[in-house]
């Protein structure tokens, strides 16, 4: 079964007036920026961009093994795709990616779907 359109998920609540002349009154999504913390965390949206990323990749893909496998190197968001910021500091790509459980599979995946917080 495919996905609902994006437009029968639409809270009018978050939706406001263009200010841009050209869009004619167009509504467009409001500033987050303009949004109280609580109804933000109201839509249940992830909080950390990393976490954010990478549900994006997963709706993208579709499964962890997907995202896991994806070859869009281009996509700005494929070095982060696994939920971790492989651009930080303390990074060391010769250490081995640290495993803390039965339940996690090579490269910090875990079988549950979740990705190791590093
Ligand atoms: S890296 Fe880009 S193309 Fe690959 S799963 Fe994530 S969003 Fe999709």
């Amino acid at each position: 079964m495919s996905k609902p359109p994006i437009s029968s998920k639409i809270d009018t609540r978050f939706l406001e007036p263009s200010p841009f002349a050209d869009d004619g009154g167009e509504f467009i999504g409001k500033d987050p920026r303009n949004i109280p913390i609580s109804d933000l965390r109201m839509l249940g949206h992830p909080e950390s961009p990393i976490k954010a990323i990478r549900a994006n990749c997963l709706d993208c893909a579709g499964s962890m093994s997907e995202v896991r496998k994806c070859v869009m190197h281009d996509c700005p968001m494929w070095p982060l795709r696994m939920g971790i910021n492989v651009f930080h500091k303390s990074r060391n790509v010769d250490a081995p990616i640290k495993t803390t459980g039965s339940n996690m599979a090579p490269g910090g995946e875990r079988d549950d779907g979740e990705v190791a917080d590093v």
